[in-house]
């Protein structure tokens, strides 16, 4: 059996930015959770999608839930957010005891439906927050998404986990909205083993959700509390691999490209495939490069294919309004969020994988197209 080939999975730098970074908070004796690794990554971050501030986090789901609370997210709250994601995105409004509103996708961009949100804004005018996410690296909408968060006044957070390196129109994703949260768990385009990022203009919310994020210790000696607190903060050790990471971010993103480009010429003309879109504005990180396929090759053959090679490959999300714990919920839309997930395939997309891995994965595809 050939060596697998995996989806995504961590990718650290050839010359061990990670170990230098690590090292120092070792000689330092300085490897307690905060320190000059904490510090420094939240400012380089900042720095390097061009946001005021930055929070480093224990996770992505983490930074969306602090989010959650700096927007003002309470029991009972309407949120909307984007059906199609990982479950990440939905659980924290729970976590606030607020009720997720699902918005389905467009063909145009496999994110949030401005249409959709437009739609659930004329049911639910109440609503306090909008989650929009950018998925697999490809941005949503922002141009129609803020225009109509702005015009009814609702707080914006952008799940930008999978969108590190990814710009809109010469702007990093997640720095559109009111908040933006990044995710550096084990399959991210850059991790840290797991962590997080809430990024915001807003200082001084960010400084309070690294409030939250220490257990809300008040200004005192002793320990007191006047709010309720979390245990949320990344630790000195996790944040020095993650200013590693980040220096070789545009190197990852150039061979998530290099992978995408690749299997758009091996596969971009098989019958019934179309690639993940990707519009003039969008200038995406490739972090998955998927496709849909709409013929009688189905996604499930494409699975069972590769995996017999020892090669890993996903579906897309399922939509969280057909999650059995969420379906209780309201979802606006008319089912594209469905149809990408009955029909859509994640390719490997790892950056360490080499032509003759990228071939293994176009051949094996095609010989489905000749049977
Ligand atoms: C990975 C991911 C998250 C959660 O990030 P963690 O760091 O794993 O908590 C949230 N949203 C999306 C879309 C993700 O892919």
């Amino acid at each position: 059996m050939e060596d697998r080939i995996f989806l995504s999975s961590p990718h650290l730098s050839d010359e061990g930015y990670e170990m230098e970074y690590i090292k120092e908070a070792f000689d330092t004796n300085w490897i307690a959770p905060l320190g000059k690794n904490v510090d420094e990554f939240e400012k380089e971050f900042a720095v390097k999608v061009g946001s005021k501030s930055a929070a480093a986090l224990s996770s992505g789901t983490a930074a969306i839930h602090l989010a959650l609370k700096a927007a003002g997210v309470e029991k009972n709250d309407i949120v909307f957010c984007q059906s199609l994601t990982f479950s990440a995105t939905a659980n924290p409004i729970i976590y606030q005891n607020a009720i997720p509103v699902f918005i389905d996708s467009d063909y145009t961009t496999w994110n949030m439906c401005p249409n959709a949100l437009e739609e659930a804004f004329e049911k639910y005018p109440e609503v306090k927050a909008v989650i929009v996410v950018h998925l697999y690296g490809l941005s949503a909408d922002m141009d129609q998404i803020m225009e109509i968060c702005r015009k009814h006044n609702v707080v914006v957070i952008e799940d930008a986990a999978e969108s590190l390196g990814t710009y809109y129109k010469g702007q990093h994703t997640g720095t559109f909205g009111d908040y933006g949260i990044f995710s550096f768990n084990g399959n991210k385009i850059i991790t840290t083993s797991g962590g997080g990022m809430l990024v915001s203009k807003n200082e001084e919310r960010i400084a309070k959700a690294r409030f939250w994020a220490t257990q809300s210790r008040d200004q005192a000696r002793h320990y007191q509390h006047s709010e309720l607190g979390f245990n949320y903060r990344m630790s000195n050790i996790v944040a020095g691999i993650g200013r590693g990471q980040l220096k070789i971010l545009d190197e990852r993103v150039a061979k998530k490209k290099y992978i995408f480009d690749f299997y758009q010429r091996g596969l971009g003309n098989l019958e019934d495939v179309e690639f993940m879109p990707k519009n003039e504005l969008d200038e995406p990180n490739y972090w998955l490069s998927s496709m849909t396929v709409m013929g009688k090759v189905r996604p499930s053959d494409i699975f069972s294919a590769l995996e017999a090679e020892n090669i890993e490959s996903r579906p897309v999300w399922k939509p969280m309004h057909l999650q059995p714990y969420f379906e209780k919920y309201t979802f606006v839309g008319e089912g594209v969020s469905e149809k990408l997930f009955e029909n859509g395939v994640c390719l490997p997309s790892d950056t360490k994988m080499t032509d003759t891995d990228l071939k293994r994965v176009v051949e094996t595809i095609k010989e489905l197209w000749n049977k």
